[in-house]
């Protein structure tokens, strides 16, 4: 539909104009820094930034129903920068020019609810949503779409000509990264630094397919994001992980679709997010306090954030109830499966503490709860996710085992209903599946195999069976009818076939 064919009220609102006062906000110190910078820390006292907008408020100029119409509209345009994540452009970037954004496919996608048996195992109604049906197979989509759209802004608006992007990763964010940077050639270039030996194969030919100079280090997740701090404090390079403030911002989409998704109503609502960096959820908390404070949403959501019991710095924190006594420690962590979440000393860790408490407020209780799983569990659960008609990854996987413990700790009522974050494609973690059903995972992860989940392929060539086919060699004549006769009698029995009445 053309923007002259919708409702009069909404056309003018229909497709945004920039807008808005962003700042970088200090966590620390709370200094406010100018947006025309590319910041990631604060220069006065090293902490964490947030992006603020200083004129929010004028949001409430348009009532929270018309907001849903808009938002509702805007599914039926055609226009490219407002199919992705700038459908919520006031919430996300105001102050990006449409002709900036740069949508590669990003977000909206798909939530479905899962089956009844599933549903039952886990002891409430529940949906995934597929983050991994995303351009480059996960969520880090959503955060670099909003990285690089305002990194475009920069260069189209002539602030900056070459810029070289960088990026530690535990696989997904090189992946994304490198593809955004791939479109924006030649005024981007990226490099990625991964951890030897700790991302997927699939994850590794990810950046390498997109043209990114990418260097393999010793060492796990942390020790690559110590590296990129380095060469972004002391050089000119553009840092593209979620300790970039722009990050956050296009991953608070996800919380945007979910409202819209559910039609606002987010009172028995529980979204279970995996904890790594932190970046996650710190904008899935970020996104929804926006929605309320502009009246989009009546009420916050419960949030969920799981991690292994190999990598749990930020369940161990909030273990300790009186909050003056809590005290972060960082973990050197264990091999774990979910391994985009195997982080030790999440860099988020600052804005999580803060939106805690601001979620919970605003709230008026606690609605933020934290737990921890084993890597058994975790792997159980992403193999009967798949097994019922799901594309899980091992995160996705994750965060159904948390919320089978929530659930079963009362941490939650069953009245409630779970949407769960399928943080990337099944595809990128089939290694860890692999490992499952050959019974080979190494000593440190402690998985056993559960006979009945284990699913493996079956060869079929009969003993007796002297010639068969092969590439450029095909069977003709009674011998490629006694090879079809012996493997077709081989498969029926195995499936256990009724014969078919003869007529
Ligand atoms: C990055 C990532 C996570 C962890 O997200 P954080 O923002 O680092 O907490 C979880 N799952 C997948 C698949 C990821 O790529
Ligand atoms: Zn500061």
């Amino acid at each position: 539909m053309r923007p002259e064919h919708f409702p009069p009220d909404i056309q003018p609102h229909l497709i945004p104009r920039p807008a808005g006062q962003l700042i970088y906000r200090c966590l620390g110190c709370e200094t406010a820094f100018d947006i025309e910078k590319l910041l990631y820390t604060c220069p006065a006292c090293g902490q964490v930034l947030l992006i603020e907008d200083r004129d929010f408020e004028r949001l409430k100029e348009i009532p929270p129903e018309q907001w849903r119409q808009i938002f509702d509209y805007r599914r039926m345009l055609t226009l490219p920068a407002l199919k992705g994540i700038y459908r919520y452009h006031e919430f996300i970037g105001p102050i990006i020019p449409l002709n900036a954004v740069v949508y590669l496919g990003e977000g909206h996608t798909p939530v479905i609810e899962a089956n009844a048996g599933l549903q039952e195992a886990v002891g409430l109604r529940f949906y995934y949503k597929n983050d991994g049906q995303n351009p480059s197979a996960s969520f880090k989509d959503r955060g670099m779409a909003s990285a690089l759209s305002y990194i475009h802004f920069l260069i189209s608006s002539g602030k900056v000509s070459e810029v070289l992007a960088v990026c530690a990763s535990t696989g997904d964010t090189s992946a994304a990264a490198a593809l955004y940077a791939a479109y924006l050639r030649p005024h981007i270039k990226s490099a990625v630094l991964l951890p030897h030996k700790k991302v997927t194969p699939q994850q590794l030919s990810q950046p390498l397919g997109s043209g990114a100079r990418v260097f393999e280090i010793p060492g796990v997740f942390d020790d690559c994001m110590k590296v990129v701090e380095a060469l972004s404090d002391q050089y000119e390079v553009a840092l593209l992980n979620s300790k970039n403030a722009w990050r956050i911002l296009g991953q608070e989409s996800y919380s945007y679709e979910i409202a819209q998704e559910f039609e606002y109503d987010m009172a028995d609502k529980v979204i279970v997010v995996p904890i790594g960096n932190a970046g996650n959820i710190t904008a899935v908390m970020s996104g929804f306090i926006k929605f309320r404070r502009i009246g989009l949403i009546d009420d916050l959501p419960t949030i969920i954030g799981v991690q292994s019991a190999h990598a749990d710095p930020v369940y161990q924190y909030y273990q300790e109830p009186d909050e003056t006594r809590r005290r972060f420690v960082a973990q050197n962590v264990r091999a774990s499966v979910a391994q985009a979440a195997m982080i030790g000393n999440p860099v988020s860790m600052p804005r999580v503490i803060e939106l805690v408490k601001r979620y919970n407020e605003i709230a008026g209780g606690q609605k933020v709860h934290f737990v921890h799983v084993p890597e058994q569990a975790i792997m159980e659960w992403y193999l009967k996710a798949n097994r019922n008609g799901h594309i899980a990854c091992t995160h996705g996987g994750e965060c159904l085992a948390g919320l089978k413990t929530a659930v079963e700790k009362g941490v939650i009522g069953k009245n409630l209903t779970a949407i769960v974050d399928s943080t990337a494609h099944a595809l990128k973690f089939a290694g860890f599946q692999d490992l499952y059903f050959e019974n080979h995972f190494p000593e440190e992860f402690a998985v056993r195999p559960e006979p009945s989940l284990i699913n493996r392929p079956v060869y079929m060539h009969p003993g007796e069976l002297t010639q068969v086919p092969a590439p450029g060699r095909p069977l003709t004549g009674e011998p490629f009818e006694r090879y079809v006769r012996a493997i077709t009698r081989l498969i029926a029995e195995d499936l256990q076939l009724t014969r078919k009445a003869q007529s």
